[in-house]
């Protein structure tokens, strides 16, 4: 069975914890020291290796050297705890049922004697997600817990955990491990592994995973199972396809000064798992990228795909983009202390807009108005009925009738609709699209093909639906499948 990178990677000592050398460093001073708490709360952003120190520190408990900084690895119980098989070690995931019952089961069993080894550890990841009830009913065990029984408490999110459990815990703050760490282990991972994958791509990850090496390995593991030579054009792809689309999506909704457009895009974004912190931080990097793309021709970062920028360049009046940079990181400072992040991310987003629309008043050139904007919905059959070889797919008929698209070409409407994106000055649309080819005809829908996925997610993410709701007005209801 494969084993993912993370996984067989996994540190397991103290010595092993990469970027973490504060946090480790105390740990084993306290264990030397015996001075042992009965509950321990780390915090830190996702991946900085909170669920590998709480079972290191499992082991340094219940080694049959134990209580020791330096468990063996080789004893029974240390054997138990590598493979997740020891019964003195709970796992509770918060984060999947709220906890009520497992913590109600909890307070039955922690009175039960450890099994191998010397202590019972509780490990509770995400702890911040219990329900009130499963604090309080946790609150109680930590107050007066058996003397055997240690609680690890994980969370990303500390502002969330009651004052009344922080207080009773001895807290650790995992940092966000530093890109040149992250480098020197993925080099490391790699060559142990038999990955040949060139620095500069390894170079892309670190920066990218912003501070966790999990999801730093993890995205080395992808990239591995496509190519085995994994190069900086693999990662851009992989993470592309995963955060550029929406982002360049989110650019598009407030130049466009469409504020409906936006809340959903933002909500698409969100719902792919993305939280309001990292938006707004995805969101930074690519206007400075964009900024620093249309002074040089080149991309700032190394993740952001040259494909998008090239297509939004011209987009936004270069004095606009300094003062958008400044509302957003106003924003990622104001997010820290929100209560309700989503809601602050949005106002601010709105805000953007009124800049767009009122700080410098022309931001598209004349020829990229949006279709829905001031332009004559009607300008495609308008062109199209001017000449009479191209009248096929959008008829004369009155925009609500709809055609019988049984007896429509597809290659020819696709064609139509590139001239037609073309005429009308559509560039940034049009610039996207033509970079499809028309493959077939599928009934109501027509499928294009795009050599380059980056362009087939931005098509997809931003332009497609514009594309098939001026097709519908003018009673030619078509959709459009993209392939690559
Ligand atoms: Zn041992």
């Amino acid at each position: 069975m494969y084993l993912a990178l993370y996984r067989r990677w996994r540190p397991k000592n103290f010595e092993d914890l990469v970027g973490q050398e504060a946090v480790s460093k105390i740990l084993k001073a306290s264990i030397e020291q015996n001075r042992i708490g009965h509950a321990y709360l780390f915090s830190g952003p996702r991946g900085t290796g909170k669920t590998s120190t709480a079972k290191i520190l499992a082991k340094a408990l219940n080694c049959v050297n134990g209580p020791t900084a330096y468990p063996c690895g080789e004893c029974e119980n240390c054997k138990k705890l590598d493979s997740g098989a020891s019964m003195d070690v709970m796992e509770i995931d918060a984060a999947s049922n709220r906890g009520i019952d497992e913590i109600r089961s909890l307070r039955d069993t922690v009175k039960f004697a450890p099994v191998d080894g010397k202590f019972k550890v509780y490990i509770i990841d995400e702890v911040h997600m219990l329900t009130i009830e499963a604090f309080n009913a946790l609150l109680k065990t930590i107050e007066e817990p058996p003397p055997q029984v240690v609680f690890i408490l994980a969370t990303t999110e500390i502002h969330k955990v009651p004052a009344t459990i922080k207080s009773r815990c001895q807290r650790y703050d995992f940092r966000r491990i530093s890109e040149q760490t992250i480098f020197d282990r993925l080099k490391f991972v790699a060559s142990k592994s038999e990955i040949d994958a060139d620095d500069d791509a390894l170079m892309i990850i670190s920066h990218a995973a912003d501070g966790g090496l999990r999801d730093a390995l993890s995205i080395l593991d992808q990239c591995a199972a496509i190519n085995s030579h994994v190069t900086k054009r693999d990662v851009q792809e992989l993470l592309g396809l995963a955060g550029v689309a929406g982002i360049f999506a989110l650019v598009d909704s407030i130049v466009s000064k469409n504020p409906a457009k936006m809340l959903e895009t933002i909500d698409k974004i969100l719902s792919e798992g993305r939280d309001p912190t990292q938006l707004i931080a995805d969101l930074i990097q690519y206007l400075r990228d964009l900024m620093v793309y249309k002074e040089t021709g080149r991309a700032a970062f190394y993740e952001t795909p040259e494909e998008s920028l090239e297509l939004q360049k011209d987009l936004l009046k270069t004095e606009l983009l300094p003062e958008m940079l400044k509302i957003l990181n106003e924003t990622s400072r104001e997010l820290r202390w929100s209560v309700q992040p989503r809601i602050t991310m949005e106002v601010m987003m709105f805000s953007l807009i009124q800049l767009v629309e009122h700080g410098i008043p022309k931001i598209y050139t004349e020829s990229d108005q949006l279709v829905q904007k001031s332009k004559p919905q009607s300008k495609i059959p308008e062109e199209k009925s001017k000449s009479n070889n191209r009248v096929v797919p959008f008829p004369n008929a009155a925009p609500s009738k709809s055609v019988d698209t049984n007896s429509l070409d597809g290659k020819k409407i696709w064609q139509d609709v590139l001239d037609s994106l073309q005429r009308d000055g559509k560039r940034m649309t049009f610039a996207c699209m033509k970079n499809a080819e028309f493959n077939r005809f599928d009934g109501d829908s027509i499928v294009i093909k795009f050599a380059n996925p980056i362009y087939k997610q931005i098509a997809e993410s931003t332009f497609l639906s514009d594309i098939e709701t001026l097709l519908k007005k003018v009673g030619c209801p078509l959709r459009f499948v993209c392939e690559t």
